[in-house]
């Protein structure tokens, strides 16, 4: 199947290629899909970090076109080269190939562009703000920041959204708001939010969102590019 444009650029860039093996299937939700795969020597190459993640080549059900998609890579166990993805479900061939997927299917993936490290001086506070599509670098973030507070504002889209496992312990405060107006509730709530000034900021949203939370953590909260990371995670 062929990678098209996409191929081309992690060519260009040397990405390294890797076949994944599906171990595990599991509905965590009607709309949420955990897979497990091994990695064929993927975490060997690429030590484990938070919001690490992976872009695989999706088959087209359809076309001989490989879709190329990002996913987070969780529950990494290197001395097994396995790790786990969970999907969130909507439409797409990404969903669709990991509602169909069985134990034994194989899939290629690509790494290029992971890296994230906490700040060195850690904030008084993290300021978390996702979807279910960035629950599982979310989950990581949490692990990840041990005693230091956070505030976590999720958006969901369908009822079971909520009841998603969420990785926070008791100094992590967590908020649902429903997706309405694309976005719109979250926006808001990034507006309102009280802001410690050594705050630290990871957003990861549609794209639209994103760009506009840190517009606004920037020019209403002042914070600088140092207290911010962020990527869309979706359009
Ligand atoms: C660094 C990174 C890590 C990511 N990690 C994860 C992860 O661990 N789990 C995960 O589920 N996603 C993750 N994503 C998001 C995922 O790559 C996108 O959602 C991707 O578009 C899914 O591909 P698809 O083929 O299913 O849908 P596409 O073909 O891209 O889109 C089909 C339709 O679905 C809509 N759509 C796409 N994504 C969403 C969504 N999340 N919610 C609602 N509607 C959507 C689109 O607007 C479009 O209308 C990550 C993205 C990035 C950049």
């Amino acid at each position: 199947m062929g990678r098209g444009a996409n191929g081309v650029i992690m060519k260009v860039w040397r990405a390294d290629d890797y076949r994944l093996r599906v171990t595990s299937t599991e509905a965590v939700t009607d709309k949420c899909q955990r897979i497990g795969f091994t990695a064929g020597g993927l975490l060997a190459d690429h030590p484990v970090h938070p919001t690490q993640f992976i872009r695989l080549w999706i088959p087209d059900a359809e076309t001989d076109k490989l879709h190329h998609r990002a996913f987070t890579t969780i529950d990494q166990d290197p001395a097994s080269d396995h790790f786990h993805i969970e999907f969130a479900v909507h439409t797409g061939p990404a969903s669709v190939w990991a509602q169909r997927a069985k134990v034994g299917d194989e899939i290629e993936a690509s790494v290029l562009g992971s890296k994230f490290e906490l700040p060195e001086t850690p904030p008084s506070e993290y300021l978390l703000f996702g979807d279910t599509a960035s629950l599982p670098a979310i989950n990581s973030l949490l692990d990840a920041i041990g005693d230091v507070p956070a505030r976590v504002f999720l958006e969901w889209q369908y009822e079971s959204d909520q009841t998603l496992p969420v990785r926070n312990k008791p100094h992590h405060q967590v908020t649902w708001l429903q997706r309405v107006d694309d976005g719109r509730l979250l926006r808001e709530q990034a507006q309102a939010i009280s802001c410690p000034a050594d705050a630290f900021a990871w957003v990861a949203c549609d794209g639209h969102t994103t760009r506009s939370i840190v517009k606004t953590l920037k020019t209403s909260h002042n914070m600088a590019k140092s207290q911010l990371k962020y990527q869309a995670y979706w359009k």
